[in-house]
């Protein structure tokens, strides 16, 4: 049996940063990790770089290269011969993004002195004293077990399996298969017009693709600004992603060349085919073979851990973070669980915010956001004032080409308090971060309005917005 201060379960965005910043506290601290990359060695990151965030970024970036080249660079006076891509050099690039970043967190683990094991984490019952034992099954079969005060469980979690399109991981694939596929599909259906759908749809339609995405909720994008949400699927439209409302898959059928999908809308049942079927239907908590049950852990009616504000389950020393647990699925909120869960076990005083929590939807033009929705506020009744600035009026914006978008800022009519801040436009996953730093020490729209802003930049569209929000904005 070997001891530590601390186990962490997982070593996706959540587990390992956790494990991270416990080491740099003082605390003994092993991390386990399952993933097992394709060439069936160990890969550490979890999701997020394995099969999540990086490489989608990676290739969103590498085919908007594409669609500027054919598309982009014309109206800037630069003509190309004909755009060529290989896909098998793109994958490669991808693929070695996502090793060396994997790499750089073994390297991070190793250089903080975690002990890092390769294979399950099984929690194990307790067995009196204050302790609790995981059991480390290692992929050969072998297994030891470990021991510590805290464990920390970031199991994360999987793909949302539905019956009616069962993924066989060539015609029909999950969020892994579509940033894998060798060629580019000539006609490809999305199921699940969420975050995940359309950054996958953007980047197969941008590399040539005819894209379907059905959805069966009736609306675009419930969580973000209505606003913004209708501009985005008029943009998503033009930039030729198809994407049907109400319209629920109801079956498949994978033949020899293609796939037939049946869905069913307001208008009946209906057939397309397609070459590949991308199913993006939602992510549910992963606790598969950690048997949260023998150590009494508590799960929820979605198979989640139950934690309380500071990530504790029910179970002394048991903490769980990152998308095991409620709250956005987003790896900066799983990292910030980790930090706080390592500090308050050192004994410190942590606090996440999650309502300051930034969401970021990597199509083109990007949906940033964070705080409250107008929707929203309308429901609790609290009076707001709202300050937009389109980026058709911001001269960076006009120099670079790339006007499409706005700011939008709410601030509450009395203290003129800064509620939510969505942007819709290029670089508005940077152009957030101005956004979170503002709320999170509550400034008001005063605040941000008589703060210098550098010329020309696109946060200068943040600057006019809030300057909007009064009606003194400059520029439009
Ligand atoms: P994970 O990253 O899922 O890591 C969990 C780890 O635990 C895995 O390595 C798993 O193998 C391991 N594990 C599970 N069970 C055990 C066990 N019993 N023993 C040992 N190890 C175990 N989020 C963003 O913020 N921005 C984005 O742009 C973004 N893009 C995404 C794109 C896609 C296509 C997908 C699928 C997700 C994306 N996400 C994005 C979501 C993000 O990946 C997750 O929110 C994040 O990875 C959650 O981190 P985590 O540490 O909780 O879990
Ligand atoms: P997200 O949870 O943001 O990844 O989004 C997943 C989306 O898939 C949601 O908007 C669901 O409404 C949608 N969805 C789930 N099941 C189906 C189905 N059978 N047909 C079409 N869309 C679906």
């Amino acid at each position: 049996m070997k001891n530590f201060d601390v186990i962490v379960i997982g070593a996706g965005p959540g587990g390992y940063v956790c494990a991270i910043r416990a080491a740099q506290l003082g605390l003994q601290t092993a991390c386990i990790d399952a993933w097992l990359a394709p060439n069936g060695k160990p890969a550490l990151g979890g999701t997020c770089l394995n099969v999540g965030c990086i490489p989608s970024k990676a290739l969103l970036d590498s085919s908007h290269h594409v669609h500027d080249l054919a598309h982009g660079l014309a109206a800037h006076g630069i003509t190309v011969g004909s755009v060529e891509v290989d896909i098998a050099k793109m994958m490669a690039r991808k693929d070695k993004v996502v090793q060396n970043l994997t790499r750089g967190v073994a390297g991070l683990l190793r250089k903080n002195k975690v002990a890092t094991f390769a294979g399950h984490g099984v929690l194990q019952a307790a067995a009196g004293g204050d302790g609790h034992t995981v059991e480390v099954r290692a992929h050969d079969g072998t297994s030891e077990r470990l021991q510590a005060r805290h464990v920390v469980v970031a199991t994360g979690s999987v793909p949302v399996a539905i019956p009616v399109a069962p993924v066989d991981g060539d015609r029909i694939v999950d969020n892994a298969g579509a940033l894998s596929f060798s060629a580019v599909p000539a006609r490809l259906g999305v199921i699940g017009a969420g975050v995940i759908g359309l950054e996958l749809g953007s980047v197969w339609r941008r590399l040539g693709s005819e894209v379907v995405i059905l959805e069966a909720m009736p609306e675009l994008l419930p969580p973000v600004d209505r606003q913004i949400a209708r501009e985005a699927g008029k943009s998503f439209e033009k930039q030729g992603l198809e994407i049907r409302l109400g319209a629920k898959v109801t079956g498949t059928e994978v033949n020899a060349n293609c796939v037939e999908v049946r869905f069913e809308d307001a208008s009946g049942s209906h057939v397309v085919e397609v070459d590949r079927l991308v199913v993006a239907v939602g992510r549910r908590a992963n606790t598969e073979g950690l048997a949260p049950e023998n150590a009494g852990v508590a799960l929820d009616d979605r198979g989640r851990v139950i934690v309380d504000d500071h990530c504790r389950t029910n179970v002394p020393g048991i903490w769980a973070i990152g998308d095991v647990v409620r709250g956005p699925m987003l790896a900066h909120k799983a990292s910030e669980e980790g930090v706080a869960v390592a500090e308050l076990i050192a004994g410190q005083a942590a606090h996440i915010d999650h309502a300051l929590v930034p969401w970021v939807i990597y199509t083109h033009p990007e949906i940033a956001w964070v705080g409250q929705t107008e929707h929203a506020l309308r429901e609790t009744g609290r009076e707001f004032r709202v300050g937009t600035f389109p980026f058709m009026a911001s001269g960076r914006a006009q120099g670079a080409g790339d006007t499409e978008g706005m700011v939008k800022i709410l601030a509450d009519a009395a203290s003129d308090e800064i509620l939510g801040v969505h942007i819709y436009g290029a670089h508005a996953s940077e152009l957030v971060a101005e956004a979170v730093t503002a709320m999170a020490f509550r400034a008001s729209a005063e605040d941000l309005a008589r703060i210098v802003h550098a010329h020309p930049t696109l946060a200068e569209a943040l600057h006019e917005a809030a300057l909007a929000v009064d009606g003194r904005a400059i520029h439009f």
